[in-house]
């Protein structure tokens, strides 16, 4: 019996891939261990939107392999360079939709049988639509199910339509069934995958119905969604969060840049007014919406005056939350083409600035939260102090519980009330704590 181990470098859309291939797996007889060392055969399931993550991927396997074992890439790289090119040693190479060969190909490579040193499945062909999906094993309250793959908007900076291929959307009967299974296993919060979700049709249904199939025909706690292309978010969508009894009013919505000159070169479709108009919409429909969003800085071209336009969106959109990260070429890329022309410093400087305009408005957003109740979804322990639950409200801001109630299991997926307390605010991250409120209930 054959082990495997199986590490997942970088987004959501991996750690639901590293899922899927690990049920495919189990189900053809190979073992899983939790440690690589253990393992005959490593996997690496790797990102290649950033770079750290294609080169943290890339070096793990290169170490796996000096220690005799059968490596194996997955995900955006693998798609993108094949293993060849990227990594000396690799057997086998899996692009995003090959993963079903996976275990012919691991047992041909066993048996001596398989006619090159390696697989190199890297054709998009049709969407992958085995049935590893409907019988995955849950692994904690709250999972990731993914409804299309691909991407059709090539902005010009973004690796993923070369990685993902084309935009397909999964059938919504294959969603719900693999929705219901995860509910009879005890998942009470799903997330629903795709580059841009609101541009889901599988040939019936549009997302805004998907979003009602779902919440009609399941009981979950909790939907969610990610993630949102700005010029893709309907009012049918804002409209189905408010009059749903699950989805949430968490919607992440990638900004990029502030300077309209900067998102045109970036290809994202969008000006700067019309996505700070969307926002608005947003807080129209949802009035206690979260929003988040993805920013980077340092973007060909990108002068003081265009970044000065991004801390003008952060100012008056008061994101809840940023990822914000510095521009790094991707190869293959139209935008790897353009000059790199702002040094490391200046992206350094201004990812800075960035980062702590975000968390004053972050900041903000949270003292408006103080003395407000909320329904907290508990998740764990905090990570600081294992003696207290971690959780997160309806729009995903996370908190820490304070209070004396019981802990641990009892808690874990139990929506509780709680009360805002006054945020601890830290240089980097802003770090938000609740407490019980005196009359918390526990209503699940
Ligand atoms: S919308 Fe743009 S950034 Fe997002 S996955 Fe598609 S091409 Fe990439």
């Amino acid at each position: 019996m054959k082990k495997f181990y199986i590490r997942t470098f970088g987004c959501q859309m991996n750690v639901y891939d590293s899922r899927l291939v690990r049920e495919i797996l189990l189900s053809s007889g190979f073992v899983e261990v939790q440690n690589p060392e253990d393992a005959d055969i490593v996997l690496s399931n790797t990102c290649s939107v950033r770079q750290k993550a294609e080169e943290r991927g890339v070096k793990f396997l290169r170490d796996m392999k000096k220690l005799g074992k059968i490596t194996v890439m997955l995900g955006c790289v693998a798609q993108q360079h094949g293993g060849e090119e990227v990594i000396e040693g690799v057997d086998l190479a899996f692009g995003t939709r090959s993963y079903r060969l996976i275990p012919h190909a691991l047992q041909s490579l066993l048996n001596g049988s398989l006619l090159e040193e390696r697989i190199m499945a890297r054709d998009f062909g049709l969407l992958e639509l085995t049935d590893a999906p409907l019988k995955r094993k849950a692994t904690g309250i709250s999972e990731f199910i993914n409804i299309m793959q691909g991407c059709d908007n090539f902005c010009s900076y973004c690796i993923v339509p070369y990685t993902r291929g084309r935009e397909v959307s999964r059938p919504a009967e294959h969603i719900i069934k693999e929705a219901k299974n995860l509910e009879k296993q005890g998942v009470v919060e799903i997330t629903l995958l795709g580059q841009n979700v609101n541009s889901y049709f599988d040939g019936r249904f549009q997302f805004y119905e998907l979003l009602q199939f779902l919440d009609r025909e399941t009981n979950f706690l909790r939907i969610r969604f990610t993630t949102s292309h700005p010029r893709d978010l309907t009012y049918s969508v804002l409209r189905t969060i408010a009059e749903s009894k699950s989805i949430t009013d968490w919607i992440h919505l990638p900004l990029q840049a502030g300077s309209t000159k900067i998102l045109k070169m970036m290809r994202r479709g969008y000006t700067k007014d019309e996505y700070i108009e969307i926002t608005k919409n947003i807080r129209k429909v949802l009035p206690e919406a979260t929003i988040t969003t993805d920013i980077m800085v340092g973007f060909p071209g990108e002068t003081e005056a265009d970044f000065e336009e991004t801390i003008d969106v952060v100012r008056t959109v008061k994101f809840d939350h940023a990822f914000t990260f510095i521009y790094s070429p991707r190869p293959g890329t139209a935008a790897a083409r353009l000059k790199d022309d702002v040094t490391p410093e200046e992206k350094g400087k201004r990812l800075r600035v960035l980062i702590e305009e975000v968390n004053k408005a972050a900041h903000e957003k949270r003292v408006q939260m103080i003395g407000k109740f909320y329904e907290f979804l508990v998740e764990g322990h905090s990570r600081k102090d294992s003696s207290l639950s971690a959780g997160r409200n309806r729009g995903f801001i996370k908190g820490v519980i304070l209070g004396n109630y019981p802990v641990g299991t009892y808690l874990l997926g139990k929506v509780i009330d709680v009360r805002g307390l006054a945020p601890i605010v830290k240089p980097i991250k802003v770090i938000d704590h609740f407490e019980l409120f005196e009359n918390a209930t526990v209503s699940v």
